[in-house]
């Protein structure tokens, strides 16, 4: 019978270890649905760009820059020059020229009346990178972060205002402190289709080593997942993005500071919770350096083990999702 395999997953890290999983589970009868963070997408120029989905579908279609680990690899930037030379914003968002005809054909097909969905599965038969990759939401919803006024120069009560997301983290590479998070357009998101089926339907759903604020966290906000991942009898396993105190690449400690959650290995497994106790968690990976955290996590109703986490190659990375697999155990039907 097919295995059913739900992955959540962000950008950088859920493509890598998408990456692992597909290596694990080649050749056998695996069909693996990946559900990806949309909260990250932003109007560029004109242009729709999804960062997620597209690391992902750079990722596992082999276009992927490996030096920069996002974007495509052998990659130009004349068009951002140029765009600079003109003097349009913005001139922060590092938008390469390969990487446009990707968000040409998204945004014409958007412009004509396709769906995101329709949009991805279409630039997916292009890269065909083994799984199904399904955007969260087909409705625009995009995560922003309360700062105080950075043009508010001294002032002593800055005004608080809401950038985008993208403009915090890499104008700001999240330097200003955040006081909270605000994914507008979240209330009115419907899953997009097959999203609630995949959860329903999987014999083992796995939150991706992502970041669990703004990739996971976002994908957590469209109404109806939640519920779908409480009422799925497939067991929940996550891994755990924060090694030793620390993000493994990038700034979710500036995200989880955010909104009071410590940065390590079972703060996030508190934060993500037990599903016995109302949450999203049956099982958590943590790094072995992390292993005397695994105690603690089993009190929360949690199974947990220490198993290496660094996503150094694909096949250590099939390594980690086998061991996701084999700590989550079979589905209870
Ligand atoms: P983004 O959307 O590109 O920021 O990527 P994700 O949200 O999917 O993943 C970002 C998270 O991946 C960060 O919080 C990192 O700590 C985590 N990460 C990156 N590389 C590794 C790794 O090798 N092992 C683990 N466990 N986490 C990693
Ligand atoms: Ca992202």
């Amino acid at each position: 019978m097919t295995q059913r395999i739900t992955i959540l997953a962000g950008g950088m890290g859920g493509a890598r270890f998408c990456l692992g999983v597909r290596h694990l589970l080649m050749g056998s009868d695996t069909e693996i649905t990946v559900v990806g963070n949309t909260g990250d997408d932003i109007w560029v120029h004109g242009l729709r760009v999804c960062p997620d989905l597209d690391s992902i579908m750079y990722t596992l279609g082999g276009g992927i820059s490996s030096e920069r680990g996002w974007g495509r690899e052998a990659e130009t930037f004349h068009a951002k020059e140029e765009l600079a030379a003109y003097g349009v914003e913005p001139t922060w968002f590092g938008l390469g020229d390969r990487d446009i005809a990707t968000h040409l054909v998204r945004t014409t097909s958007l412009n004509a009346g396709y769906s995101l969905s329709d949009v991805t599965e279409a630039l997916c038969h292009r890269w065909q990178p083994g799984v199904r990759l399904i955007p969260m939401s087909d409705d625009r919803a995009e995560t922003h972060v309360i700062v105080d006024d950075p043009d508010a120069g001294d002032a002593e009560q800055p005004l608080r205002v809401a950038i985008h997301f993208q403009e915090w983290w890499i104008r700001h590479r999240a330097s200003l402190p955040a006081h909270g998070f605000s994914i507008v357009g979240i209330e009115d998101a419907r899953p997009a289709p097959g999203v609630i089926d995949a959860i329903a339907g999987a014999d083992t759903v796995i939150l991706s080593p992502s970041n669990p604020v703004v990739s996971i966290g976002t994908i957590l906000a469209v109404p109806g997942i939640r519920d779908a991942l409480h009422a799925t009898t497939a067991p929940i396993v996550g891994l755990s993005p924060i090694i030793g105190g620390a993000p493994v690449r990038g700034m979710a400690d500036a995200c989880l500071a955010a909104i009071g959650v410590p940065t390590t290995a079972a703060g996030v497994a508190e934060h993500y919770g037990a599903r016995s106790a109302g949450g999203i968690l049956d099982a958590w990976l943590v790094d072995t350096v992390d292993a005397s955290a695994t105690a603690e996590i089993e009190g929360l109703g949690i199974a947990c083990a220490a198993v290496p986490l660094l996503m150094t190659s694909p096949d250590a990375t099939a390594r980690m999702a086998a061991e996701a697999l084999r700590l989550a155990g079979p589905r209870v039907r």
